[in-house]
Parts: C-alpha cells; structure tokens; sequence
C-alpha cells in the first residue's frame, strides 16, 4: 500500500503477473467471520486462491494482518471493505477495494455505523434477555476484541447458550428482523456509501445484488451509477433469477464490473473460500479503477 508514484497502469501489469484464483469477499473476525485475517488468507490460499481481498463489515482493522500473511504466502492482496448501507426496509452492503482508509468522511460513516452496531447489539440482547438466559456479556464473549458486533455474535451467543442450533436457526428466529428481540442499525442510504467509497478513491461494488429481496429499485440504480457505482457482484450463492438475468444486461449495457465471492465467513456460514471467483480482467480493472490505496503484492 506504498505512496510509490507509479501510474496506476503499471499496479494492473503487475497484477496481471501475479494473476490467479481470486476471491474478493472474506470476513475475518474483526467483524462477523470466526477466524483471524491470517488464518482466512491461509484458508484462502489451500483453496488454490492467488489474489483475494478483506472485505469486513465496516472496519479496516484486519488489513495489516492480512498483507503480511498474503506476502509470506504468495498471493496479492486488495484492501477491501463491506459498507453497511440501507434502502428503506432492505439492507444493501457495497463491496469496497482501494479506497483510501484515512478518508475523513468513509472513516465517520464507518464510526458511525460501528457505533450504532454496539447500541443496537446491547438494545437486543436487554430485549432477548427479558425472555431469555442470554445476557450482552454473552455476547461479548463471542466477539473478538475490537470487532464490527453484529447479529451473528449475538447468533453465536444463542448457540452457545443452547437457545440456537447454528447462525442459520438464530437468524431465522430471535435475530430475523420481523422479530420483537430485532432492533436496526443506522445505515447511510446506498447513494451516500457509494458516493463515500468513491470519493475515497475506492472501487464500490454492491454485494449478493440479487438475493431475496430482489432487485433495488431502477432509480436508486441510476443515482448509485452516477454516484460512481462500478459494478455488481453477480457471482454469489445468495443471487437468484429473474433478478440476476436482470442485472447480468445492465453490466453489458454500461460495461461494469463483475465480481464472483464466497463471502466466507469461517465457520459462520457455509460459504468456502473460491466457491466463486472474479476472473483476472475484472481484477485489472479494479486495480486499474482504485486510487485511494494499492494492491500488496507478494
Ligand atoms: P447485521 O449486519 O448485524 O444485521 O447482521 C447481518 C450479517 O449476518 C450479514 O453480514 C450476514 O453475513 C450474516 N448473516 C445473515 N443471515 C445469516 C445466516 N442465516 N447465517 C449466518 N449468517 C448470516
Ligand atoms: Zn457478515
Ligand atoms: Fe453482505
Ligand atoms: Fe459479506
């Protein structure tokens, strides 16, 4: 991540050098995934993967552990980030690479956000533990120093309390937001996250665009675009037809970029690293796109 001076051709010829399986969508436990940034890269890395990305909710604290283990493994690396935003009812989450994490406003959005996560966390675990033997100490106990909190930490707490099977049952009961035990995080609206990632000089893609709740609806899309959206991650076990169909001509309209991830989050979700992958010329033009930050070669 060195101020080098070079023109940011030269970072995508290099990439190109070092081009291989990537995988551009792996949480560590500085947010909601259950391993440390080494031990993911590592994960990646038996997967057969070459150039993979950090992509923790809201934070950038995993990258330096995640550069010096990508270096001593021998796979290039891409500062990454996934930026809680919110439309209405619906959660969006906008993939971000290379932006500049010094950036005074993406570092008060993230404060914020982080912020709003900490209250909200102990705001459901008073509700759960008017019914419940499940107390925020509990779920302290499940979250790493310093991590983005989130539902699956309070997920991990159930399970370890007995009151839940896995993420995957907390989720759809006590944690689903039609719950009373659910309470929401501040999240700024899509185009400001869009716009906050692209003003840093990062590369926002939306994450698992095409999940349950569908697609955003064709407004929101323009202004995310002018906003500086650079594309869509359309290759996550999450995304469904017709909406994926959908999208899949809208980047060959405006020739964005596409993304395929795993979104590995250890032993979180069943997600593994490489079950998708984003292919060696939409990495270049990321690289080629980001300014805010560099890739870490190995
Ligand atoms: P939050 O942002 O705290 O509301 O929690 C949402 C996070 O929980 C997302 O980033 C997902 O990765 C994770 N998540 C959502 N549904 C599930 C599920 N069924 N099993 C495991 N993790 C989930
Ligand atoms: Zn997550
Ligand atoms: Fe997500
Ligand atoms: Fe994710």
């Amino acid at each position: 991540m060195s101020e080098s001076g070079e023109p940011r051709v030269d970072a995508a010829r290099a990439h190109r050098r070092f081009a291989g399986p990537s995988d551009l969508h792996l949480h560590s436990d500085h947010s909601d995934g259950t391993e440390p940034p080494a031990t993911v890269m590592a994960a990646a890395h038996r997967h057969g993967l070459r150039t993979v990305a950090l992509t923790d909710h809201d934070t950038t604290s995993g990258w330096a552990e995640a550069a010096e283990a990508t270096a001593s493994l021998g796979m290039t690396f891409l500062p990454g980030m996934e930026l809680s935003a919110r439309h209405e009812w619906r959660s969006v989450h906008v993939l971000a690479y290379l932006f500049d994490p010094d950036d005074p406003t993406l570092r008060a959005l993230t404060e914020r956000i982080r912020d709003s996560r900490l209250t909200r966390a102990r705001g459901m675990a008073d509700r759960i533990s008017r019914d419940y033997d499940l107390h925020w100490d509990d779920i302290v106990a499940q979250t790493a120093t310093g991590a983005t909190v989130g539902r699956p930490h309070i997920a991990d707490a159930l399970v370890a309390k007995g009151l839940a099977r896995d993420r995957g049952d907390a989720f759809a009961g006590i944690l689903h937001p039609a719950s009373d035990y659910y309470i929401a995080l501040y999240a700024p609206d899509p185009v400001t996250a869009v716009s906050a990632v692209t003003r840093a000089g990062g590369v926002a893609i939306i994450a698992h665009p095409a999940g349950r709740a569908g697609l955003l609806p064709a407004r929101l899309t323009r202004d995310m675009l002018d906003a500086g959206l650079a594309g869509y991650e359309l290759g996550h076990r999450e995304n469904q037809e017709p909406a994926l169909a959908r999208l899949r001509s809208l980047v060959a309209e405006r020739d964005l970029i596409v993304t395929g991830s795993s979104d590995y989050h250890g032993l979180g979700k069943p997600n593994l690293p490489g079950e998708n992958t984003t292919s060696d010329d939409m990495v270049a033009r990321i690289v080629d796109l980001g300014s805010g930050s560099d890739p870490v070669y190995p």
